[in-house]
């Protein structure tokens, strides 16, 4: 199955991707994890997107999409995938479709994870990450609601969205992330990936 997973930063997304790669068996595709290691090695695209990162931007579309291109080519997603802060923006999600339609594939289905932005700034507040302090992590919620939170609606239309509650325990949300994929297996016409 390919699956995306939304959610505003500091939504508990990490934790919930684990855990549905490991139930889904499929390669987790996570464009922060793959920026942050392009940015360690050095690599061009890392040097393009340093400065956007550590101010809470987000980094160019053309970047983003010319890694995950690469990943999605790789034969191990052929069985499916979990996306995992990608696409971040319309323009990506658009570019997204086109890039699967070429190769006769789809996207499954799309889970929210919906935390409310009080609960996200308590939860910040009590961790600490290089690129989490209050500003900075403010910007990345405003980026969420101006640039990601109109995908919801683009998924929706295409009948593809399930918004999930993320409080309350990891389990207890995992529970609720299962149910959600568990109905996107069994919708008709969905893609011949597994
Ligand atoms: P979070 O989901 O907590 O915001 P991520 O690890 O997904 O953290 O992303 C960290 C940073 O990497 C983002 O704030 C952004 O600058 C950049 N980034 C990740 N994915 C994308 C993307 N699809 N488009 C643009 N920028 C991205």
């Amino acid at each position: 199955m390919r699956i995306i997973l939304i959610g505003p930063p500091g939504a508990g997304k990490g934790t919930q991707c684990q855990r549905l790669v490991e139930y889904l068996d499929v390669p987790h595709l996570s464009t922060g994890e793959m920026l942050r290691a392009a940015i360690r090695a050095g690599t061009p695209e890392g040097v393009a997107a340093k400065d956007f990162m550590e101010h809470g931007h987000l980094v160019p579309d053309t970047v983003v999409l010319a890694m995950v291109t690469k990943r999605l080519e790789s034969p191990d997603c052929r069985i499916g995938c979990l996306l995992d802060g990608f696409p971040r923006t319309l323009p990506q999600a658009e570019m997204l479709d086109e890039l699967l339609e070429r190769r006769a594939m789809t996207v499954d289905g799309v889970v929210e994870l919906a935390v409310p932005r009080e609960e996200l700034i308590r939860r910040m507040l009590a961790r600490k990450r290089a690129d989490d302090n209050p500003e900075v992590f403010s910007k990345r919620i405003a980026s969420f609601e101006n640039q990601t939170a109109p995908l919801l609606d683009y998924y929706s239309r295409q009948g593809k969205l399930a918004t999930v509650d993320g409080l309350g325990d990891a389990d207890e949300i995992f529970g609720r992330v299962r149910t959600a994929v568990e109905k996107f297996a069994k919708r008709p016409g969905r893609g011949g990936s597994r």
